[in-house]
């Protein structure tokens, strides 16, 4: 039956096996959504966020049902100012069991003073561009991997698990298209590092359900489906398209933020990430179980744009408004 081989689709046929469900199209049963709604979000928004309204804000995110809550980030504040308070926003929230509290460590330095203000996960960023990673962190992809090996080394050393994310995946705003055998390089080694999953990022939200296929099935051969993630901004419009071909390949954990909360510094105008409301939503019509109580998630939505003096960017909180 060599005939009916080239019926199937090519990922069918790639060395690493994928689950029968991703081979038959069809959704997982769960979803691990991933806030970054107070990391992700806040850092790309204009005005600094003052501390209690951090904390509030993922304390009222830790009652909605969700299991992961990107807290902050242990960056220089020389970098990024609006992640200054770290070490309060850590030592001053509500830690539920059962939830993780990731922050992202861009060094040893800042690794030593996550783990001193109680953090017990860890997220590491690479890029799959060659310009983006000299033109942000002045160095080449290889060498920006080689500084976080030190962290992988402490992480280990701590059983601290480390995520690992992989920026402008289906597009940079300084190359353009980025080669889908390059997002599969970075992704494989910061897998082989031993970060435990791998954040495909869509930084400026640039990618369409075709590009993000071709991407996901030449990482696919390299990483396990079961250890990639998808983050994606909506800057064109296309996230929940996006993540919807994501899902139908066998991914099942997907970073959102509450109201969309965030921009895109490299291009005019972009909104954030993928509102979180929004994926529940989605999510839920699909019969697709998250834990996550879409009412509770809509009033941290509300807090959290009160506080901002913005209009939240979740279709879903908009159209429930007018209700
Ligand atoms: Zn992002």
């Amino acid at each position: 039956m060599v005939a009916a081989r080239w019926l199937l689709p090519r990922w069918t046929v790639t060395l690493r096996p994928v689950s029968a469900a991703a081979a038959a199209g069809a959704f997982p049963k769960r979803v691990k959504v991933v806030e970054v709604g107070p990391r992700d979000g806040l850092q790309n928004e204009k005005n600094v966020v003052p501390t209690p309204v951090k904390i509030n804000l993922i304390n009222m995110l830790s009652e909605t049902g969700l299991s992961v809550i990107e807290a902050t980030s242990f960056v220089s504040p020389k970098w990024v100012p609006q992640m200054a308070d770290h070490t309060e926003v850590m030592r001053g929230i509500n830690k539920l069991p059962g939830i993780s509290y990731p922050v992202l460590t861009p060094n040893l330095k800042g690794f030593q003073a996550a783990v001193a203000a109680g953090a017990k996960e860890v997220a590491i960023f690479g890029a799959a561009s060659e310009l983006f990673t000299k033109k942000n962190i002045n160095c080449s992809i290889d060498e920006s991997l080689e500084r976080f090996s030190e962290v992988m080394t402490a992480a280990r050393a701590a059983s601290i698990p480390v995520r690992g994310y992989v920026s402008c995946v289906l597009g940079c705003p300084y190359e353009g298209k980025i080669s889908t055998a390059k997002v599969a390089e970075v992704s494989k080694k910061m897998y082989s590092m031993g970060c435990y999953e791998i954040s495909l990022g869509d930084t400026i939200g640039i990618g369409t359900p075709g590009s993000m296929k071709e991407m996901l099935t030449a990482v696919m051969k390299e990483v396990p489906v079961g250890a990639l993630a998808v983050h994606c901004h909506d800057t064109y419009g296309q996230a929940l398209a996006n993540i919807l071909v994501a899902l139908q390949m066998g991914v099942s954990v997907v970073d959102a933020s509450v109201a969309g909360l965030g921009g895109c510094p490299y291009a005019q105008g972009a909104s954030g990430n993928v509102a979180t409301e929004d994926l529940v939503y989605m999510l839920n019509g699909l019969g697709i179980h998250t834990g996550v109580d879409l009412q509770k998630l809509m009033d941290t939505g509300t807090f959290i744009c009160n506080a901002l003096n913005r209009r939240t960017n979740s279709k879903v909180s908009q159209a429930s408004c007018r209700l």
